[in-house]
C-alpha cells in the first residue's frame, strides 16, 4: 500500500500559486463545458467517468477517516459511501473527488520524489494537499461566474455550484488573487 496517496499534511511538490491553479482548473472547465450546466455547476460524476480511472471500495477497506485517495498510477480509490454521495450530488463528496482529481491534474505523483531528502516545514504553495484543495475549489466554482453573482446569498451560491457554504466563502475571499 506504499503507493497510496493519503498524506493528510501533504508532501512537497513544485510551487504553484492560487492564480496558476485557478487557471488550470478554469482551462479544464472550458475544455469540458459539456459537463457544466447553465448555473455553472460541474458534473463531477461525469468528469470522473470520462477522465479518471477509479475503483469503488467497501467503506472498511479504506482507513476510517479516508473518503477517497489516489494511487500512484492515477487510480482514484473511493469508499462506497462517498461514491453514493457523489451520485446524489452531495457537496462534500463532490469536493472530495475534485480534490483527488486535482492531484492527478497537477501531476503530483511524478513530483513526490521532490520530498525525498527534504526536511522541515513545507511551504503552503509547495504543499500537495493545499494545491489539491485549491484545484477542487476552483473546479467547482468558476471565479468569473462567482464575481458576477457575488451579491447572491451564500446558501444560494452553494446550491448553484454544488459546493458547501464554506467552499463558497473561501472562493469569495480569494477572488482578488485570481481575477
Ligand atoms: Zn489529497
Amino acid at each position: 500500500m506504499s503507493d497510496i496517496f493519503y498524506a493528510d499534511k501533504g508532501v512537497r511538490v513544485y510551487p504553484r500559486s492560487i492564480a496558476k491553479i485557478a487557471s488550470l482548473a478554469g482551462l479544464f472547465r472550458l475544455q469540458n463545458n459539456e459537463f457544466v450546466d447553465k448555473n455553472g455547476r460541474i458534473d463531477m460524476y461525469r468528469v470522473l467517468e470520462k477522465h479518471a480511472l477509479y475503483n469503488v471500495l467497501e467503506d472498511d477497506l479504506l482507513p476510517s477517516n479516508i473518503e477517497a485517495c489516489s494511487s500512484q498510477d492515477g487510480t482514484i480509490l473511493i469508499s462506497e459511501t462517498t461514491f453514493n454521495n457523489l451520485c446524489d450530488g452531495q457537496h462534500r463528496a463532490r469536493f472530495t473527488i475534485a480534490h483527488e482529481f486535482g492531484h492527478i491534474m497537477l501531476n503530483h505523483f511524478s513530483e513526490i520524489s521532490l520530498n525525498r531528502g527534504s526536511e522541515g516545514e513545507i511551504k503552503t504553495f509547495c504543499n500537495s494537499e493545499w494545491q489539491a484543495n485549491e484545484f477542487a475549489g476552483w473546479l467547482l466554482v468558476d471565479p468569473l461566474d462567482l464575481k458576477t453573482n457575488a451579491a447572491l446569498p451564500i446558501p444560494l451560491l452553494s446550491m448553484k455550484y454544488g459546493a458547501s457554504n464554506e467552499c463558497i466563502e473561501r472562493r469569495l475571499s480569494k477572488l482578488d488573487k485570481v481575477l
